[in-house]
């Protein structure tokens, strides 16, 4: 998205696994027939650890599109 070609990754500070969401509030808009997301909260989760957890950024080198092939 940006110029500088820096992509940040998040990933849980426990297992170091990308496979992570954010409690967040979802509203629906009409408009684009589908949820848009409103706000993400502070409160993490790990589906690896499938546990609560703090997130770590990372920069992500080669980006992502890269790693998910
Ligand atoms: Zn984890």
């Amino acid at each position: 998205m940006d110029n500088t070609g820096k992509r940040l990754a998040m990933i849980c500070s426990t297992c170091g696994s990308d496979d992570v969401s954010r409690d967040a509030w979802a509203d629906w808009d009409v408009r684009q027939q589908d949820w848009v997301l409103r706000v993400a909260f502070d409160n993490a989760h790990c589906h690896r650890c499938d546990c609560e957890t703090s997130l770590v950024e990372v920069e992500v080198d080669p980006p992502l599109t890269a790693i998910h092939s």
